[in-house]
């Protein structure tokens, strides 16, 4: 749209964008630190802090709608952030008692006799991150924190060094880019602070690491995970079982695995991640998850079962060495938007609402030094290196370059890395970005250049079109794209050739679709489907030509994961 249309403008003191586990912590914190602070005023005297005007931004259109994990959540961050949780009615599914990890073979399923340190969750919550986002959204707005669903932020307002704030998008534009009689332009937003928690590859985070150059020591590699909600037998329920599965070789071709946990109302919810820095342009993450559903040991515990949700999204996974610098004059990023995730445990939510708290008190700082400058934020990185969520990655630190310098290397750096505490052989072990480590056709072997056929029987396994009914994903389709392809000319001559357009298999939502191009004969000619988006970023990642960008759609659109 037009740089000249007419915005209303507003001023916050902190502006948080997106509602996750990240912001939303953070929001509460500060409102509960700002609270302590003056009640101990009151008693021992010194300068209280002026309630600041605290808001959330959220591109959904309810708080939870995109938040989407398999979440068996360390409960660490969670005590130090509300201690008497359980008392507050915190949407614990079930509290994990028996956690166990699988070794899977082509047929046969073997339950390790001792589970494997990542994967030991006894005593963890098993949650839906949708409702977990809810929770924190009631208790933040109850300490006066004001949140705006269906509003996504479009971009950084900076004046020279400094971010100002953040627009939203426009709203009511149609598939030429000119205004609908609907037309209401994105507002612009001013906060002395701006705290950016928009899950993984968010717009403005990637804006923001780029055109600061916070880029970290390594770039940041990630995973693509799907998951499916499934309505089981009863009898087949297991309350507080949690399972991590490693899956054979020829199902997944590269990194990932599975797990698997009981909600209630007898659901179940499977997952399969699958690392995007395979060398086949071929990687199919959801081709994966529904391969592995055939494994005997799946189709009996789902024999009877019925889908009820399915959704992706991708995981950051680099750890420590992948991590941005976490602040700027007037912003700091928090969450799966700096890459607060354990890539070896599989666990972020405990690490996004720390980094959330962090970043809090360093708010709290700000407001008592009535500054937001670099000094004054640069505490936030000092924080984290005091934190356990610090301590925690530097032992993880190399487990992500360990695996992607190859099995032997694996196996053999993997005990010395458990013994030094996270170093191994090698510190960094230096790992290329995903669409880096994609090969061209020509350098497969000629027995790998063919993408995969399988047949979905409409059962157990399901085409991507089908499974997206079951993500709640809605898009109006008079509107511009929210994918960006700067150069589809490139996707018919070059990528076709080159690398089979991996678009059509990378993509968990079919969304990328090539389709005869009548101007070109004997070609194919992209076409989006944007309107099945189910916002995971792995376009915007997995590209190996970096052309695609995902921008927000409309505030309001995208997957609807509620219970997720
Ligand atoms: Fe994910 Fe991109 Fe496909 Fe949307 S278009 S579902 S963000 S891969």
């Amino acid at each position: 749209m037009s740089q000249n249309v007419e915005r209303e403008s507003m001023e916050v003191d902190v502006l948080f964008v997106g509602a996750g586990p990240a912001t939303l912590a953070s929001a509460l914190h500060l409102m509960n630190r700002i609270e302590a602070h003056n009640a101990r005023v009151d008693r021992e005297g010194g300068d209280p802090i002026e309630p600041p005007t605290v808001l959330v931004i959220e591109k959904g259109a309810a708080v939870g709608d995109h938040m989407l994990s398999g979440a068996v959540m360390n409960p660490k961050a969670l005590a130090e952030l509300v201690p008497n949780f359980a008392d507050e009615g915190f949407p614990t599914e079930y509290i994990c008692d028996n956690d166990m990890t699988y070794v899977f073979t082509k047929k046969r399923a073997f339950r390790l006799p001792a589970n494997l340190p990542p994967f030991k969750k006894r005593g963890y919550h098993i949650v839906s991150l949708s409702n977990i986002a809810k929770w924190l959204a009631e208790r933040c707005e109850a300490a006066g924190v004001e949140i705006y669903p269906g509003f996504a932020g479009d971009k950084l307002l900076t004046e020279g060094n400094r971010v100002v704030g953040v627009r939203t998008g426009d709203m009511g534009v149609d598939k030429n880019g000119s205004p609908k009689s609907t037309f209401q332009p994105g507002m612009d937003i001013y906060a002395k602070v701006t705290v950016l928690g928009e899950g993984v590859r968010g717009t403005l985070s990637k804006a923001l690491i780029s055109q600061f150059g916070l880029e970290g020591e390594q770039p940041q590699v990630y995973e693509t995970g799907i998951k499916e909600i499934w309505k089981i037998k009863p009898e087949k329920h297991r309350p507080g079982r949690v399972i991590h599965g490693m899956i054979p070789h020829e199902l997944i071709h590269h990194f990932g695995g599975m797990w698997l946990y009981d909600m209630q109302g007898d659901l179940i919810s499977y997952g399969m991640v699958t690392a995007l820095d395979a060398e086949s342009p071929h990687n199919d993450p959801h081709l994966v998850s529904q391969k592995f559903k055939t494994h005997p040991w799946m189709r009996e515990l789902l024999d009877g079962a019925e889908l009820v949700r399915y959704g992706a999204k991708t995981i950051p996974i680099g750890g420590m060495y992948s991590m941005p610098k976490l602040y700027v004059d007037g912003a700091m990023l928090v969450g799966d938007s700096a890459g607060f995730c354990n890539g070896e445990k599989l666990a972020g939510i405990h690490m996004a609402m720390k980094s959330g708290m962090m970043a809090a008190d360093t708010i709290v700082d700000g407001l008592v030094a009535k500054d937001f400058g670099t000094t004054t934020l640069g505490s936030y990185q000092e924080r984290y290196r005091q934190s356990w969520a610090w301590k925690e990655h530097r032992k993880a630190r190399n487990f992500h370059g360990s695996w992607a310098k190859g099995l032997p290397f694996f196996f053999l750096n993997e005990p010395v890395r458990m013994i030094t505490g996270g170093r191994g052989l090698l510190d960094p072990v230096p790992f290329e970005a995903g669409h880096e480590a994609t090969r061209r056709l020509a350098e497969l072997p000629e027995s790998k250049r063919e993408r995969e056929s399988f047949e979905f029987d409409g059962k157990l396994t399901f085409t991507k079109e089908h499974l997206v009914g079951f993500s709640g994903a809605q898009h109006e389709t008079d509107q511009p794209s929210h994918l960006v392809v700067a150069d589809t000319d490139l996707c018919r001559d070059v990528c076709a050739e080159e690398y089979g357009n991996p678009c059509e298999s990378f993509c968990p939502a079919a969304v990328y679709e090539m389709v005869p191009d009548e101007e070109h004969p004997g070609k194919k000619k992209l076409f989006i489907h944007h309107e099945n988006c189910v916002h995971c970023k792995t376009c915007d990642i997995a590209d190996p030509y970096q052309v695609i960008t995902w921008t927000p759609p409309e505030g309001g659109e995208g997957p609807d994961y509620t219970q997720m």
